[in-house]
């Protein structure tokens, strides 16, 4: 656009058309109490009162977008789920698993005050295999007398112990300097290809909505679900399926076919699964089982699909056991908890019987193809004066803020930038978000209409 790129030159990067290649992942690994909450709170600077234990309480979120000295990077939390550990043991051998499978580079963090214990040790084994780069973090230096006792660290033999008080901050800046350093550009365990490629689907819901048969059904056979054991391969992780003439890339199969194989903090790996999927994949199809109320984790995971801005189609499964009261019912569910998705195609499915498997195709291209759409500057604001003026933003105090300029700053999902005057109302931000959709088809993708507010 000529246009946009004038902007691009009068407002310098915001305009920047960033290639989204995946952001590295870093791991943080511990023992249960060394700290771990606290320091992630302190790289993402969140609030102290977050890290507040309370029992039964799953986050949802595992992964979270970070950034220090300019270099993005993917956080990812391992500090909640020991709750839902039985055993110590489990749980070690849980957190290797995501440093192997799911990081570039990982922080272990030991307690300097308690030392390294044979659990620490356990972990140090597993993080050999792994391969993967690891930074020893002694926590809970919280002044110069503790150095000593973080030296003792040595011995786990993860090279120089980086002492830290993750509750004070002490030595967190070096920390993640010497990070930076040992994570590559981009992810490695993310090798997402940019495009050309099949399309990249992830098929996410909670347990037993039908993923697995789904999956079977749409790769065309049933296939025998073999309880893996712990080091057996399993490759690949990814799924090529042919479906409507197309060949589309089903991400982590490998994970959907691989059922509760870890009991021990399985809810945190299961939301550790769907972070990652969504992150590499274009469109999401969430599975919600219609014979079951909606519940609150169905609502959490199509909520982690919304923020990951990817394409998204809602597939209601089990169709064939829908009785009348219960469709009743749904049509209220969907009306009450799932209006602010109303934009996701839905199809009615039965992964079992394969009723309507087909329906799944025209859904996805529609949410692609609306998710890649690119609105011309001038037809959006031809669209936007005309809505200004038949609907202008409400005056405030005297002032009225105006719309100078709008444009498309990206797609993939479609992201707007407003021009502004002054602050709008959300309630008008929201009203001008519906136009944008009624308008211009965005079935399927969320949307983002962000403001620039030049005085
Ligand atoms: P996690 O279970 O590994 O996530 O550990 P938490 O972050 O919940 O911390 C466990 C306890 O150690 C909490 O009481 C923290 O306040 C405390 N703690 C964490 N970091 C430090 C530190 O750097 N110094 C001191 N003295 N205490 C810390
Ligand atoms: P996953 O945990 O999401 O992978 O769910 P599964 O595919 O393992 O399915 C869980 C259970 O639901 C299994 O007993 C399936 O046979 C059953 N199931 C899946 N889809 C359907 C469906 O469309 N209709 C019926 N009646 N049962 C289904």
């Amino acid at each position: 656009e000529d246009d946009a790129a004038l902007l691009g030159e009068f407002y310098g990067e915001e305009f920047e058309q960033v290639e989204r290649k995946p952001a590295p992942v870093l791991a943080i690994i511990g023992r249960p109490n060394v700290g771990k909450s606290t320091l992630v709170n302190r790289i993402l600077g969140r609030r102290e009162a977050v890290v507040e234990d309370v029992p039964g309480v799953t986050r949802d979120r595992v992964m979270y977008p970070a950034e220090w000295n300019g270099k993005r990077f993917t956080l990812v939390d391992t500090g909640g789920w020991e709750h839902d550990a039985k055993g110590i043991h489990a749980s070690v051998a849980a957190q290797a698993e995501v440093a192997v499978e799911f990081s570039d580079a990982v922080l272990f963090v030991v307690d300097t005050t308690v030392g390294a214990t044979s659990t620490d040790e356990l972990v140090m084994k597993m993080l050999r295999k792994a391969k993967k780069p690891v930074i020893l973090v002694a926590n809970k230096v919280d002044d110069f007398v503790q150095e000593a006792e973080a030296a003792a660290l040595w011995g786990l033999g993860f090279g120089e112990p980086w002492p830290v008080s993750a509750v004070h901050g002490r030595g967190v800046a070096d920390l993640l300097d010497h990070a930076m350093k040992v994570l590559p550009e981009f992810s490695a365990v993310d090798a997402t290809e940019r495009s050309g490629g099949p399309r990249r689907i992830a098929l996410i819901g909670r347990p037993n909505v039908g993923k697995s048969s789904l999956l079977n059904k749409l790769a065309g056979a049933e296939r025998v679900v073999v309880n893996e054991l712990a080091g057996t391969t399993r490759d690949p992780v990814d799924e090529f399926i042919e479906l409507g003439g197309e060949t589309w890339k089903f991400i982590d199969t490998a994970g959907i076919r691989r059922r509760q194989h870890m009991a021990h903090g399985s809810e945190y790996y299961a939301s550790l699964r769907t972070q990652a999927a969504l992150e590499r994949s274009e469109v999401a199809v969430i599975l919600l089982a219609v014979d079951e109320t909606l519940s609150e984790q169905d609502v959490r995971i199509i909520q982690l699909a919304i923020e990951s801005g990817r394409a998204m189609v809602l597939a209601f499964n089990k169709w064939d056991l829908l009785d009348e009261d219960r469709r009743r019912y749904l049509e209220r569910e969907i009306e009450q908890d799932l209006a602010h998705v109303e934009w996701a195609p839905r199809v009615n499915i039965s992964a079992k019987t394969g009723w309507h498997k087909d329906k799944l195709v025209p859904a996805l291209d529609l949410a692609l193809e609306n998710w890649d759409r690119r609105i011309p500057t001038g037809k959006l604001n031809a669209f936007l004066g005309e809505l200004v003026a038949a609907h202008p933003h409400p005056v405030r105090g005297g002032k009225q803020p105006r719309i100078l300029f709008a444009t498309q700053a990206s797609s993939r999902p479609p992201k707007f930038v407003l021009f502004t005057t002054g602050f709008l109302d959300p309630g008008y931000r929201r009203f001008i978000t519906r136009r944008l959709r009624e308008t211009f088809d965005f079935r399927g993708t969320p949307i983002e209409v962000s403001m620039r507010v030049r005085e």
